[in-house]
């Protein structure tokens, strides 16, 4: 075993590797660890592997839940040194390689891997913006936002007041980065195009849909080029777009932006993320916004068995920034841990240092639209949504069964903008379907109070 990996290992026994996380980083890891002597445990708080990259499709009723999630345990039942755990970690334990979590025994670790994503930052206003500001980072945060934006129009259908109902049916979205394009782009479809046969009182035409972007342009990581087509795509389809002026407060009414006021049922907050909790409980290597700084092997300074990998982890890339939170990069990172722990349990070199690479970026704007720079081209149109179709499916751990479902969803809406997971689906009804007594819903919030951990 190579002199890196910690003088307590006990090496007369099967070294203990607990990986914590099972999204992209950290099946990564596991799977690359796959062959080595060692028993693993994989950790994570909920029971599925999630494709966040859909997420704004199952919060605009395109998808369902199971197109996009699957069971960690079907994923990995090959793997037979692999265990699986649904446990939350609370906290990680470095003097006494033990992570301590939220039931049942401590996890003993010799080596640890740390791959715990990140969750959305309101920016210090978490505790009072979040119920009203929808956030899009779990099933349930997306199955919050379909019910919230279709219950807004079941509302508006009903509603006497002219004022109340301009109000159920406006939504914002607040950031205009890929997720807050992309949401927008379809909820304005939806709106306009789904919806407006099938409602008979309201006139869905006068649906408002409102994206703030604090930032002078969208889409800020791409080139001024694309930021400007995606802007003239979404007005195009009516939407309003707010350039370089800050959200400042947020309520139930809707929220304030500069020095107005739009009152907006539906608020959706695409913008920020930081390190999770669990993140922060390494200590003095954790920057400002919950990511834990990491040495070039991403093993935390001065404990060689303690790696932290994808959006929990802070890397600067070659060109000086810090690296983007994307699905290829916490793969490519979680291979490479996996690779090396693996090398340094056999008693082999280590693989040649990690180096960061250049990802692509696409974005999608509308159902058949989006922008895409890909080795070093620049692709618009629907021949960049194409690009981010494919390449999405391709990543995606569905497998065959999950991809032809999704590929006939998108297929139903390019054809007919028709949408198959428009249902609300919320616990009061699963409730009273089962014969309990439903707590009632009626405040704008509830639905998310009762389905956010
Ligand atoms: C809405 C949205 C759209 C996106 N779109 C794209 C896109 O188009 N293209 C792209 O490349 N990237 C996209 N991303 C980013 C991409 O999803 C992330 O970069 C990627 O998921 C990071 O992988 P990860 O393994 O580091 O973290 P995650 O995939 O977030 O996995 C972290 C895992 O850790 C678990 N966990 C966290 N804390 C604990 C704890 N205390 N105890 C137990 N388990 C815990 C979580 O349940 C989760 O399963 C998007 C992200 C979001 C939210």
């Amino acid at each position: 075993m190579n002199a890196q990996i910690p003088a307590g290992t006990n090496r007369t026994s099967r070294c203990r590797i607990v990986v914590i996380g099972a999204g992209f980083a950290g099946m990564a890891a596991v799977r690359a660890l796959s062959d080595s002597d060692a028993d693993i445990t994989l950790v994570d708080r909920n029971n599925h592997h999630l494709f966040q990259p859909f997420l704004f499709q199952v919060a605009t009723s395109i998808l369902e839940p199971a197109e996009i999630a699957t069971p960690i345990r079907s994923l990995l039942r090959e793997l037979p040194n692999v265990r699986v755990e649904m446990r939350e970690a609370t906290r990680i334990d470095l003097s006494r390689r033990a992570v301590v979590m939220n039931e049942g025994d401590d996890l003993a670790y010799d080596i640890l891997v740390v791959a715990t994503g990140a969750q959305t930052s309101y920016f210090g206003h978490e505790l009072e913006w979040s119920q009203h500001a929808l956030g899009l980072k779990s099933l349930g945060d997306a199955v919050a936002a379909r019910n919230r934006l279709l219950r807004a129009f079941e509302r508006a259908e009903l509603e006497p007041d002219p004022v109340k109902q301009a109000r159920d049916m406006t939504v914002v979205v607040v950031g205009g980065g890929p997720t807050g394009v992309a949401i927008t782009g379809t909820i304005s479809e939806f709106t306009r195009r789904t919806l407006a046969s099938d409602f008979r009182n309201i006139d869905l035409s006068k649906a408002r849909v409102v994206l703030i972007q604090s930032g002078p342009r969208l889409l800020p990581a791409f080139s001024e080029r694309h930021s400007a087509y995606a802007t003239r795509a979404l007005e195009d389809q009516g939407v309003e777009v707010k350039l370089g002026v800050p959200v400042t407060y947020v309520d139930a009414t809707g929220v304030v932006v500069g020095d107005e006021h739009i009152a907006a049922a539906t608020v959706l907050w695409c913008t920020g993320v930081q390190g999770v909790p669990l993140a922060r409980t390494l200590g003095a290597h954790v920057k400002p916004d919950g990511r834990v700084g990491v040495l070039h092997d991403f093993s935390v300074p001065e404990h060689p068995e303690c790696f932290v990998i994808g959006d929990a982890a802070y890397v600067i890339g070659p060109d000086g920034r810090p690296v983007p939170g994307l699905v290829s990069v916490a793969q490519d990172q979680g291979r490479y841990v996996g690779r090396l722990i693996a090398a340094r349990l056999a008693s082999a070199a280590d693989p040649k240092p990690y180096e960061a690479f250049a990802p692509s970026k696409l974005a999608t704007i509308s159902r058949h639209v989006g922008v895409a720079e890909f080795r070093g081209r620049s692709i618009i149109g629907s021949a960049a949504w194409l690009l981010w179709g494919l390449l999405h499916l391709r990543t995606l751990s569905g497998g065959g069964h999950a991809k032809l479902s999704i590929l006939g969803n998108w297929v139903r809406l390019l054809t007919t903008y028709r949408r198959s997971g428009r249902l609300i689906v919320e616990p009061s009804a699963l409730g009273k379907g089962r014969g309990g007594h439903a707590p009632a819903v009626k405040e704008i919030g509830e639905d998310t109070a009762i389905w956010r951990r």
